[in-house]
């Protein structure tokens, strides 16, 4: 059994420090992801800029991890608000960054590499550079963490496809589980599992939606990416896939005798891939935002594959290389449940599976075209317009009480 459901808050990070195995070392595919989301980032920041011009911008980066991806965030808010004050012919503002994860995360690490980022940022950005100002937060991001309407802009990168909680309801009312030899959701799944998975997702992300709405600034805007499928039903697809041979790792294990089988039967992940439609849904129905972009990206799970063609990428090293990305997200939660002992055994069994190069990369003799089934989405929302915007005496100062009251309203 696990206790799981408890804990994620205490026990999900990803692998700290700066080291082979770590986060900040394994990345990259999070780190390209970022590249091909810039064109919404910026617009978004531009258009955040435009319509407040404040002279204290905060900005907060929530689940920032221990990489060094957080820092492209900043780097970014600082290029586009730099080079937009100067246009506009604005004093520049002072910018405050607030980076969020959760307690586990080694904040020091981040904290460690800002002096040298900060030089690599002064350099790149010189004379267009504004005051910044880099604090960190940690706490769930499906509670609140900051004072009401105190954010102009909120990020989230690789971070809302984690759920607060392992789903209740996976076992039966004897104890049974119901998702035996699984980890996540698969086509053997039974319906009640899928079901499971899917309400704790609502939940979370209606939470998630609700915490942003009081704390965010009129005017403010989010830009949110995250795992996500293609694919109607949740068991079909990439995620699926990749959970499944991590699993078939596990069991062959089991088998052996390494692991204990009750353990691999009641370990299931706090995680969920959404579809867009789930997404649309649950903004739809809290109705506090306004989606402005909604957009479904289809890469390679290979981090190491840049080519934009239809080849596979022919690497030898491909299954091994998306399995150490996999273990420095994945580490502290298997380690939790099973020990540190069988980590470096489980993932040689999961990096050597044939089937990444059959189903996932496309890359063997028989599947020499390309496999684009790491999707991310990404969303940029703002803030619900109100009607009384028409109003001919509306005024900034009224439109701060007219959500006031909407919020107290729907907070009730
Ligand atoms: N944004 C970074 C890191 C992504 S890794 C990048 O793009 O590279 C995902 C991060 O989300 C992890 O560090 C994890 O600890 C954090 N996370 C997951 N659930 C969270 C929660 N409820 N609140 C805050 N952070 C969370």
């Amino acid at each position: 059994m696990t206790d799981m459901g408890m804990k994620v808050e205490q026990v999900l990070h990803m692998v700290g420090g700066a080291g082979e195995t770590s986060y900040a070392t394994n990345s990259r595919l999070q780190e390209k992801t970022m590249y091909r989301t810039k064109p919404i980032l910026d617009n978004a920041i531009e258009e955040m800029y435009r319509t407040l011009l404040p002279e204290r911008l905060v900005v907060a980066d929530l689940g920032c991890s221990s990489g060094p991806n957080t820092f492209l965030v900043v780097s970014e808010v600082l290029g586009v608000v730099g080079e937009l004050r100067r246009r506009l012919e604005q004093k520049p503002p002072e910018i405050q960054f607030f980076l969020n994860d959760l307690p586990g995360n080694d904040f020091n690490n981040v904290f460690r590499s800002l002096e040298r980022y900060g030089k690599k940022i002064e350099e790149e950005k010189g004379e267009l550079l504004v005051p910044y100002y880099v604090v960190g937060v940690p706490g769930s991001f499906y509670g609140r963490l900051f004072p009401c309407r105190s954010v102009h802009f909120f990020h989230s990168s690789y971070c809302l496809m984690w759920l607060s909680q392992v789903p209740q309801g996976l076992e039966s009312d004897r104890g049974v589980p119901l998702n035996k030899g699984n980890i996540y959701i698969t086509e053997t799944s039974p319906p009640q599992v899928v079901e499971a998975y899917q309400e704790q997702h609502r939940r979370d992300f209606s939470s998630f939606l609700k915490s942003r709405y009081a704390e965010l600034s009129v005017g403010g805007g989010m830009v949110l990416t995250f795992l996500g499928r293609k694919k109607q039903h949740p068991a079909l697809g990439d995620l699926s896939l990749l959970w499944g041979l991590l699993a078939e790792a596990l069991n062959s294990m089991a088998s052996e005798g390494v692991i204990a089988e009750v353990k691999v039967d009641g370990f299931n992940l706090p995680f969920y891939g959404p579809s867009m439609q789930e997404v649309k849904s649950v903004i739809h129905d809290e109705g506090l935002f306004d989606l402005d972009q909604a957009q479904t990206l289809e890469a390679n799970w290979d981090p190491f594959d840049d080519s934009e063609d239809d080849l596979a990428f022919d690497n030898v090293a491909n299954g091994k290389n998306v399995a150490r990305y996999i273990r420095a997200v994945i580490e502290p939660l298997i380690a939790h449940q099973f020990g540190d002992a069988m980590l470096d055994e489980l993932f040689l069994r999961y990096a050597d599976n044939r089937r990444w190069r059959i189903n996932m990369l496309g890359s063997s003799k028989d599947r020499k075209v390309k496999e684009r089934e790491h999707h991310t989405l990404v969303v940029f929302m703002k803030e619900e317009k109100l009607v009384t915007f028409d109003l001919p005496f509306y005024s900034p100062s009224m439109e701060e009480e007219v959500k006031a009251v909407i919020h107290k309203k729907r907070s009730l």
